[in-house]
């Protein structure tokens, strides 16, 4: 292995979120605009490129890699990348973000292929609201698709949920009754300002961590945990179960300090911070017939000087960052 990646703050970098598509079956009303320009087939990484990314990264030390997108599991091939991914050398995880619509069938063969830990989104419990935030898609679908990961015995299970004020803020407490009942983690979200959307002012749909923590404990006790996993969420168990209840407040808390990750967006650009556009074109290494594997472990080493100390999100309802949450690997 050669060097670990290090940034100029002293934050070890052992976690990559790749991004193997920007297209989705859905549209979150907080994702995605109605009407999207997605990236021409071209510009998006082949399976094979993928391949070569993750490989570096895991030579430079990376220990657990996230799929997501866009819509992972409507990715052609898959499968085949998941079982690639997991046999790299070094790498203790391998796990996938999803919205769950095809885990019914993909559930499975996932796990088989060597994916640890699935988290899956679900705002609400009510078909036509979840239709309504979704614009697209089906709680049926979702629904069955958690009932075939938890089938198919994944390691862990984390449902995460975004909650806007007047849109689905009625529903925390079952979305927790939920979880518990069906014995997963769940994770709330703070909207972050990723993108230009229509559809609502994120000022005025805006929740707190803290708000949804106060309406859970006046119902279920949570208890806090020391469980970390180098990321923005802080967990809580929920007293008498094994469920953790998460909160990722980017808004109320900042959790930059402790940042152990970086992103590649699905055309291959290294973003080295959520809420900034810090980048570098891995890309052209790859596709430069001139280049190896050497100078794309150099170029990624190098780009850790460019990740930025902290994000500042701010409450305006312009998008800090222009770039929609799909295009970055959320
Ligand atoms: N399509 C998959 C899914 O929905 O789980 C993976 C990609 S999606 C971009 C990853 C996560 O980002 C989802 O849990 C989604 O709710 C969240 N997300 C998307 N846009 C967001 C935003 N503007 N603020 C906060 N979370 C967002
Ligand atoms: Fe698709 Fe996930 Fe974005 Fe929803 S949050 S539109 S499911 S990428």
């Amino acid at each position: 292995m050669t060097a670990p990646l290090v940034d100029r703050f002293g934050r070890r970098v052992d976690y990559v979120r790749i991004s193997v598509t920007d297209r989705c079956d859905f549209r979150c009303v907080y994702c995605m605009a109605e009407e999207m320009t997605f990236v021409p087939r071209r510009e998006i990484l082949s399976l094979e490129e993928i391949v070569a990314v993750a490989s570096a990264f895991t030579r430079l030390g990376v220990k657990k890699i996230r799929l997501t997108g866009g819509e992972p599991l409507v990715r052609n091939g898959i499968l085949t990348l998941a079982e690639r991914l997991a046999r790299l050398e070094g790498l203790e995880e391998l796990v996938m973000t999803t919205n769950g619509s095809r885990l019914d069938k993909l559930a499975e063969p996932l796990k088989q292929a060597g994916v640890r830990r699935v988290n899956i989104s679900l705002d609400s419990l009510k078909p036509g609201r979840f239709k309504e935030l979704t614009r697209t898609g089906s709680l049926d679908d979702v629904l069955r698709g958690i009932a075939a990961a938890k089938a198919a015995k994944f390691a862990r299970i984390k449902l995460n949920a975004v909650i806007m004020r007047g849109r689905n803020d009625d529903e925390v407490l079952d979305l927790v009754r939920f979880a518990l009942d069906n014995g997963l983690d769940l994770s709330f979200i703070e909207e972050m300002p990723l993108g230009h959307i229509e559809e609502h002012k994120r000022s005025e749909v805006f929740v707190s961590s803290a708000e949804l923590r106060e309406m859970i404990t006046a119902v279920f006790p949570l208890m806090a945990t020391t469980d970390n996993t180098g990321g923005p969420s802080r967990y809580w168990r929920v007293a008498g179960s094994e469920c953790r209840i998460g909160f990722i407040s980017p808004h109320s808390h900042n959790f930059c300090h402790l940042c152990n990750r970086v992103r590649v967006t699905a055309e291959g650009r290294l973003l080295l911070c959520l809420g900034n556009e810090h980048s570098c074109d891995l890309k052209a290494v790859l596709r430069d017939p001139l280049q190896g594997a050497q100078v794309l472990d150099a170029v990624i080493t190098q780009a850790m000087d460019l990740k930025p100390e902290r994000h500042h999100f701010s409450h305006t309802d312009e998008p800090d960052i222009v770039r929609f949450m799909n295009m970055t690997g959320g």
